[in-house]
């Protein structure tokens, strides 16, 4: 066959009358669904197809390719759905070009700049599989075995933070009446899950009053007695807990931001402040988060110290441990999470540092009965008493995303996840120390665990910053100058960090630091490649002139 000219074709390819075209609409779209050899054939020369795309996208070492946005979003301004099937072929052929050959290398050693990293090997034939069963994990009904093979998987990541006994676990595991788990999309999800469970048992159904599940927030916080409600964690908590305020009726002034010390945990004493005052005004707490890994800059709360507020408080404590929570993988780091075991729930993103792929979210629950003050029924599905997952869920239908968790937690296991974990906070490390001999840079914080936070010193402006002299306009010069270096360090496509704004307080005032971000996670990416990524930045910084920022 020979392919088309135009990239995306859309007229059919076979027919010639009318008549002929509604006979063969019928005969190709049945052998799209066919398990005959005619449709194994076709799928075996898409396969090919496609797993050549995959090794060409894999092999390929840049971080990015250097087409810009508006070039890049030209090709996507068709808004006509084709009106016979296209010819798979070329298909594919515009996939490969417009889509494929533009895509993020996010398994790139100098891709260092986001959470997203290379995969293992086993879940590219795994995603197949999955596909190929297509299972519903929301009910028993259309998703057996995995629904029993998820439950197993949650249970020992609960094990692995909260080491309950065997009794526990026997008990739990596979008891319909319990939830250790709820396997979701990602951490978004995750944290609004474990805030709909601290608010709905906060308000829960007491005397005559029906819950605010049943009766909404108005009601609730009127018959409580109470005169609004918060949340509680450090300024650096996750934008998903904005989410889950606006969506717990709350609104998300009242989610109180605390401020953070320099190693960008949440201030303690703030905190207890925080809790006094809410009391005080009558504020329902519905829950207080410890963040154990900030996004931004992979900071640590304390959470032992986070812990105690809450029990005395007698409040919810969930910890946001999205992407540090797999550091309880490793005997030298996991004392950074201290504390974690007594939180009443727990989120842990699988598709960050579990290396798993995108759209695996887990909230885990101290007590297994919390999530029974969000179950829903409904008569055709979700029938009280059945296994089915989606009763006690945010999320409707779901894909069979557990096959990978499980996969990783037997394939990966406890001393693999170890030494993952181990080697990216080492590496972090080397790049923190060679960022402290190097004159050109800045660092901006120590690292906790595989974040780091640095900035670009530029040459006439080294010696003041060494004496800790810059001024204002200074930082804001250095601001300009770090933003312009990392957008052409990110449109010229080899290598690839993230930016990120912190705030700082000098002389009195609060300024906003421009940062660059390394997140070290890739465990194809070497010191050397590291070495690269810190030369890549030299050599485009001395490229840009300083007169333009005066
Ligand atoms: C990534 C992250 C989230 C959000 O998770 P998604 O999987 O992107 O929804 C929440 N909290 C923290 C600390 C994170 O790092």
């Amino acid at each position: 066959m020979t392919l088309s000219k135009q990239e995306m074709p859309n007229q059919n390819y076979l027919f010639e009358t009318e008549q002929a075209l509604h006979y063969d609409i019928k005969e190709q779209v049945n052998q799209l669904f066919a398990c005959s050899s005619q449709a194994t054939f076709i799928e075996e020369q898409i396969d090919e197809i496609t797993n050549k795309f995959s090794q060409d996208f894999l092999s390929n070492l840049d971080a990015n390719t250097d087409i810009d946005l508006d070039s890049l979003l030209e090709k996507f301004s068709d808004s006509e759905i084709p009106v016979q099937p296209t010819n798979f072929e070329s298909y594919l052929k515009y996939l490969g070009n417009n889509v494929v050959n533009h895509s993020i290398h996010t398994s790139s050693p100098l891709f260092i700049g986001h959470m997203t990293s290379a995969l293992p090997c086993f879940v590219r034939p795994l995603a197949k599989l999955m596909t190929a069963m297509n299972q519903n994990a929301v009910k028993i009904e259309t998703a057996k075995a995995l629904s029993f093979c998820e439950r197993e998987a949650l249970a020992m990541l609960h094990r692995l933070i909260y080491n309950f006994s065997d009794s526990f676990y026997a008990q739990h595991i596979q008891n319909n009446l319990s939830t250790l788990a709820i396997l979701v999309s990602g951490g978004t999800v995750a944290n609004i899950t474990a805030v709909w469970c601290a608010r709905n048992n906060a308000l829960g159904p007491k005397d005559e009053f029906l819950g605010v599940e049943k009766e909404g927030l108005a009601a609730a916080l009127d018959f409580y007695g109470y005169k609004g409600a918060v949340i509680i964690g450090s300024e650096l908590m996750h934008f998903s807990f904005d989410k889950a305020a606006d969506l717990m009726g709350i609104g998300t002034h009242h989610l109180m931001r605390i401020p953070t010390d320099s190693k960008n945990r949440v201030n303690i004493q703030a905190l207890r402040q925080a809790v006094v005052e809410c009391r005080a005004q009558n504020l329902l707490i519905i829950g207080i988060v410890g963040v154990a890994g900030t996004t931004d800059s992979g900071g640590m709360d304390s959470l032992a110290e986070i812990a105690e507020i809450a029990q005395e408080a007698n409040v919810h404590f969930h910890v946001d441990a999205a992407w540090g929570g797999p550091l309880i993988f490793s005997q030298q780091h996991r004392h950074k999470l201290a504390g974690i075991d007594r939180a009443d729930s727990v989120t842990i993103d699988g598709h960050k540092q579990l290396y798993l792929p995108m759209g695996i979210g887990m909230v885990f629950f101290r007590d297994p009965h919390k999530a029974k003050a969000i179950e829903k029924q409904a008569s055709y599905t979700m029938r009280k008493g059945s296994f089915d997952l989606g009763k006690r869920a945010l999320e409707g239908s779901r894909p069979g995303m557990a096959l990978f968790l499980h996969a990783g937690l037997n394939l990966i296991g406890l001393k693999g996840y170890e030494f993952l974990i181990d080697e990216g906070i080492r590496k972090t490390q080397y790049m923190a120390d060679c960022i402290c001999t190097m004159p050109e840079f800045e660092l901006l914080a120590e690292p906790d665990a595989n974040l780091l936070i640095y900035r670009y010193i530029p040459e006439l402006l080294r010696e003041v910053a060494v004496k800790k002299q810059l001024t204002e306009t200074d930082n804001q010069l250095i601001n300009h100058f770090n933003e312009r270096l990392q957008k052409i360090q990110r449109k010229i496509g080899r290598s690839f960090i993230s930016r990120t704004t912190k705030i700082t307080t000098s002389f009195g005032t609060e300024i906003p630091i421009i940062a660059l971000r390394a997140v070290i996670a890739n465990p194809l990416t070497t010191e050397k490649d590291i070495d690269t990524v810190l030369n890549d930045q030299i050599q485009i910084a001395a490229k840009i002139p300083i007169s333009t920022f005066r």
